[in-house]
């Protein structure tokens, strides 16, 4: 379409955080999308949608914003399941676990 905008959005649809009660709920994503960009969006056309299937970590509370990265036995891990559920989150996660290899190793700095 020429000269039309895109827009594009990710809402999280779980028990917990519902944006939407149901994935195939159009009519709250509009709802919600109309509330963020305080504008209509009777007019725009849904050009597609993917369904990410345990797209993000579970957060259940307790909000525990740090789990621990060394699992004992020189076992580490890392990713947002550790930290936050975002792209910072796995990058945070990933520097505990330099840091705590090279603690691991005996490294002095
Ligand atoms: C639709 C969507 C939109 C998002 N938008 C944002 C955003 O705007 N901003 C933001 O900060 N975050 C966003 N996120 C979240 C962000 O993408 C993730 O939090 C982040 O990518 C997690 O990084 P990670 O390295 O922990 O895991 P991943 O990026 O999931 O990497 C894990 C990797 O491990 C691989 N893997 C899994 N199991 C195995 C196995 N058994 N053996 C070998 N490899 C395996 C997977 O294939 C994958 O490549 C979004 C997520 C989704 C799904």
């Amino acid at each position: 379409m020429v000269g039309a905008g895109l827009a594009g959005l990710t809402c999280a649809v779980t028990p917990a955080t519902t944006l939407a009660a149901a994935p195939d709920d159009e009519d709250l994503v509009r709802l919600e999308l109309e509330r963020l960009w305080s504008t209509s969006t009777r007019e725009w056309d849904l050009l597609v949608r993917h369904h990410v299937a345990a797209a993000l970590p579970a957060v259940p509370p307790p909000l525990a914003l740090r789990r621990p990265v060394a699992l004992g036995d020189g076992r580490f891990v890392a990713g947002d399941h550790r930290d936050t559920s975002s792209i910072q989150g796995a990058m945070a996660s990933g520097r505990r676990v330099a840091r705590a290899v090279a603690a691991h190793l005996g490294a002095t700095r």
